[in-house]
């Protein structure tokens, strides 16, 4: 337990720094997760009390917000909110995603640069964190749209990053499409071709395995999360929230490597499917989320040992491992207690804070594993750390060798979370573990940097 003193001292900060970001729910969710983690490192740490890293840490080195105007195929003018947070250089360049959503504003970018800054801390590589987006929606959008919206906001966007400085990629509403457009009007402002951005297609200076890489990386994790009970993945039960890039991969390498999942979900629904999902019914998700993002009611109608259930998250289905990879908060309190008395023995975050605080406290008093994302889906920042060091050397490197890599990588995380997340009964806190190694190597570099 931390020491009365380590929790005062976080609860000083907290009650400072929910009072200047009372308007930002995610973000101070986020914030009050990591912070909760902490109490033993501040307990026998006070230089970094004294150095004031929580306070430095938490306010982000620059924010920019800029209107995106452009033109829809009825010539109407549109309107959007643009944003790219840079959380934090202390590691490297910033580095993190772009997400294109209604939903988005200042508390989610906040709240998702910070995770990002932990997240990229994790990897071990040199990546700072950040993370970026705008309230516009791609769904129904055509692709001229699209287009034009993408080379709006990449004119404002321009300035502030480059291979050194910032190197976005994808998040949701963000997949090949619109990082061919991003990244080519980049190029034309610039006249420079180089790896401002990750995501890039394989012929273009992109990195093998980049578009599975989150979905694989995650599997890697569960399989090592497994190892430590003794269990394996083949003839294991998985239910997945999503359908998108990290669920679609999650799928694919699950299916792989011999589990059964059971479901997909998108925001009209889940599918249920308890004969499991096969390689080509994935390819069928694929289709249908690749182009016209589609309902996923049309799985049911495609195939018979499916049903569709409109409306509702997946967490009802009885399965063994469940993996959230849809979006913030899309778990709360009353799914944990349904996924805990489905006798579940893992749940590992594939979308970012998809688990309320609420999920995890529950998750937190019972036997089953929780591992949360900032750890379990590293995997797709990691391939973009290594898609930013091929272009730097200028060479691409095999799908053998990437495949290796982010394995050790995912291995290495998923042994820093035991080194500081397993407790005397030998039950490891992935939260908490988690949070503590990323923090100490963003802490120390900060130390060691001095006063930014
Ligand atoms: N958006 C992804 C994430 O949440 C990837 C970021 C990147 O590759 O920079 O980690």
């Amino acid at each position: 337990m931390p020491s009365a003193l380590a929790n005062s001292e976080a609860e000083e900060f907290l009650k400072e720094f929910r009072r200047r970001n009372s308007d930002q729910a995610e973000f101070i969710q986020s914030v009050t997760e990591l912070v909760g983690s902490l109490g033993p490192v501040l307990k026998n740490r006070p230089d970094i009390r004294a150095a004031r890293i929580l306070e430095r840490l938490t306010e982000p080195e620059h924010i920019f917000a800029f209107r995106v105007t452009w033109v829809n195929d009825a010539g109407i003018p549109q309107v959007n909110r643009g944003y790219r947070v840079q959380f934090s250089s202390a590691l490297g360049p910033y580095k993190g995603g772009l997400r294109f959503h209604p939903s988005v504003n200042l508390s989610i970018l906040k709240f998702l640069g910070f995770e990002q800054v932990f997240k990229n801390s994790l990897t071990g590589l040199s990546l700072g964190g950040a993370k970026g987006g705008a309230d516009f929606n791609p769904k129904g959008k055509s692709e001229a749209e699209i287009m034009r919206f993408c080379q709006a906001f990449m004119t404002e966007l321009a300035n502030h990053i480059g291979p050194d400085k910032d190197i976005p990629a994808g998040d949701i509403g963000v997949g090949s499409l619109e990082i061919g457009y991003l990244f080519g009007w980049y190029k034309k402002l610039a006249n420079e071709f180089h790896g401002s951005m990750t995501g890039k297609g394989p012929e273009w200076g992109g990195s093998n395995l980049r578009p599975e890489a989150t979905g694989y990386g995650l599997l890697y994790f569960v399989h090592a999360m497994l190892a430590e009970i003794g269990q394996d993945l083949p003839g294991q039960t998985i239910v997945i929230s999503g359908s998108g890039n990290v669920a679609q991969y999650a799928a694919e390498k699950a299916i792989e490597l011999g589990a059964r999942v059971l479901t997909l979900s998108d925001s009209t629904g889940y599918i249920h499917d308890p004969a499991g999902v096969t390689k080509e019914k994935l390819e069928f998700i694929k289709q249908l989320k690749g182009g016209r993002r589609g309902s996923i009611e049309a799985y049911a109608k495609e195939f018979d040992s499916a049903t569709f259930i409109p409306g509702q998250p997946p967490w009802q289905v009885k399965a063994n491992i469940y993996l959230p990879c849809a979006t913030q908060n899309e778990l709360n309190g009353q799914a944990a207690k349904t996924i805990i008395a489905n006798d579940a023995v893992i749940v590992a975050e594939g979308a970012n804070m998809p688990a309320t605080p609420e999920a995890i406290e529950v998750f937190n008093l019972s036997t089953m594993l929780f591992a949360p994302g900032k750890a379990s889906n590293a995997g797709g920042v990691a391939v973009s750390g290594l898609e930013m060091s091929q272009n730097s050397i200028r060479t691409s490197w095999s799908l053998t060798e990437i495949d290796d890599r982010l394995k050790i990588i995912m291995k290495d995380i998923h042994n820093k979370s035991l080194q500081y997340g397993r407790d005397q009964a030998g039950k490891t806190d992935y939260v908490k573990g988690a949070n503590t190694a990323g923090f100490l190597r963003v802490a120390d570099a900060m130390l060691a940097q001095g006063i930014t």
